[in-house]
C-alpha cells in the first residue's frame, strides 16, 4: 500500500514526488520510459524559489541552464520592446533543457525514496484506491493525484470536465544556431495569422533555439522544416535572428489553449500542473505552476496524511483565483494587438 499515488512524471509530477518521498510511501508513475523533447523552456525568476523550497537547487545549478534575462516583444507595433528582469528580486530566470531537467527531477524523486514505474501508461482505476498502470495490476494507495499534463487522464476517469477557453495550437521546431547577441532572450512578434516565438538558447554551450508559431489550427504555416523556418524569416524583427539558422528537426502540431477542469481536486485526489489548469505559452507560465501546485499539493496532502486539516476544497478555491486572475492578464495581452481587427485569429483572441 502507497500513500500517495502520482500519475505523470512531468515538471509537477516528479516535483510532487520530490516534496513527499522522503516521509511518505510514494510512487510515481509515467507512460514515458524518459522524458521525451518538449516545447517550454522558459523558467521564470519566481521558480528559484520554488526549487530552493523544495530542496532542489543544488541539482538544479548542476544543470547550468543558460540564463534567461530579458522578453523582447514586437506587439501591437513594429517597435522593438525590452522588458528585462534586473528590477526582478529574484534575479533573472532560465532558459531550460527540458529533457535535463525532467530527467533530474525524476532523478530526485527516486533518491529520496519514491519507487518510479516508467514506461506504465495508466490502464485502469477504481476509487479506494487500486491502479493498474501497464503490467502492473494491483497498485494501492490512499491518494492519488492526477500530474499527467493536457490530458488530464486520471481527473477524467474520475468525472471531472475539462473546460476550454479556446483553440490555440502551437507548431514548432528546434533550429541550429542563433547571434551571440539575442542569447537568453525570449522574443515575440505578431503577425496577422498569430504570433511566433523564439527562444534563443537551449544550454550554455548548445547553440540551439526554439522557434513556433501559435494560432488556431487552420491558420498554421505547413510544409516541411525548411518551409516553417522560412516562413519565421520572413517576418519582421525575426529575420535578423534567424539569419543563417538551419532546421534540426521536423515542424511539430501541439495543443496550446487555455483550459481548466471544472474540479480540480476530489474524494482524495488532486490535479496539479497542466491537468488542473494549462495556460496559453504567451503567459511562460506553465512550468511555474506545474513546481507551484506541485508545492502546495504536497503541503495539503502532508496535512491529511498527518490526520490534520481538510483543505483540499481551499485548494480548489486557490486554483480558481489563479486561473481567473490569468485570464484578466490574458485578455489585456491580446488586446494590446488591434492591428488586424478583421483577422480570424485575433477576432477569436479579443473575444
Ligand atoms: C507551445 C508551448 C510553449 C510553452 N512554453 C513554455 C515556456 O516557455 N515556459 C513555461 O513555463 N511553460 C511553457 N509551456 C507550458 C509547459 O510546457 C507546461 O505547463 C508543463 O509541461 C506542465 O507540466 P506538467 O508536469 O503539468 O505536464 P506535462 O509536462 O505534460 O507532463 C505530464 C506527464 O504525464 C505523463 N502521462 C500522460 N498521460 C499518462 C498516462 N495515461 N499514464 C501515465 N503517464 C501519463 C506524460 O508522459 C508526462 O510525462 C509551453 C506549452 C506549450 C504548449
Amino acid at each position: 500500500m502507497y500513500d500517495v499515488a502520482i500519475l505523470g512524471a512531468g515538471p509537477a509530477g516528479a516535483a510532487l514526488a520530490c516534496a513527499l518521498a522522503a516521509r511518505w510511501r510514494v510512487v510515481l508513475i509515467d507512460k514515458q520510459p524518459t522524458p521525451p523533447p518538449r516545447i517550454g523552456e522558459a523558467l521564470v525568476p519566481a521558480a528559484g524559489r520554488i526549487l530552493r523550497d523544495l530542496g532542489l537547487s543544488d541539482a538544479f545549478n548542476a544543470l547550468q541552464s543558460a540564463p534567461y534575462v530579458a522578453n523582447r516583444s514586437l506587439w501591437g507595433s513594429d517597435v522593438e520592446e525590452y522588458r528585462d528582469f534586473i528590477s526582478d528580486p529574484e534575479g533573472c530566470g532560465w532558459h531550460i533543457d527540458r529533457v535535463a531537467f525532467e530527467t533530474m527531477l525524476r532523478d530526485q524523486a527516486k533518491i529520496r525514496g519514491a519507487a518510479c514505474l516508467f514506461h506504465h501508461p495508466l490502464q485502469d482505476v477504481t476509487p479506494g484506491w487500486h491502479l493498474q498502470c501497464g503490467d502492473v495490476t494491483n497498485i494501492k494507495a490512499r491518494y492519488v493525484v492526477d500530474a499527467t499534463g493536457r490530458s488530464a487522464v486520471l481527473a477524467r476517469r474520475l468525472g471531472a470536465q475539462r473546460i476550454a477557453a479556446d483553440k490555440m495550437v502551437a507548431r514548432w521546431c528546434r533550429i541550429n544556431s542563433v547571434p551571440e547577441t539575442k542569447t537568453g532572450i525570449s522574443s515575440v512578434i505578431t503577425t496577422p495569422k498569430g504570433w511566433w516565438y523564439h527562444i534563443a538558447a537551449k544550454s550554455v554551450d548548445a547553440c540551439e533555439s526554439t522557434v513556433a508559431f501559435h494560432s488556431i489550427a487552420n491558420l498554421l504555416p505547413q510544409g516541411d522544416k525548411a518551409a516553417f523556418l522560412s516562413a519565421a524569416q520572413d517576418h519582421l524583427g525575426l529575420s535578423e535572428i534567424l539569419q543563417g539558422a538551419k532546421p534540426l528537426t521536423e515542424p511539430t502540431t501541439t495543443a496550446a489553449h487555455t483550459a481548466r477542469l471544472d474540479h480540480i481536486s476530489g474524494e482524495n485526489w488532486i490535479a496539479i500542473g497542466d491537468a488542473g489548469i494549462c495556460f496559453d505559452p504567451i503567459a511562460s507560465r506553465g512550468l511555474f505552476h506545474a513546481l507551484y501546485s506541485a508545492y502546495v499539493g504536497a503541503a495539503l496532502i502532508d496535512e491529511r496524511l498527518r490526520g490534520q486539516g481538510d483543505c483540499f476544497a481551499l485548494y480548489d478555491g486557490e486554483m480558481s483565483r489563479i486561473y481567473e486572475t490569468y485570464l484578466d492578464h490574458r485578455r489585456a495581452v491580446y488586446n494590446a494587438e488591434q492591428r488586424w481587427p478583421r483577422s480570424d485569429f485575433w477576432r477569436k483572441a479579443h473575444a
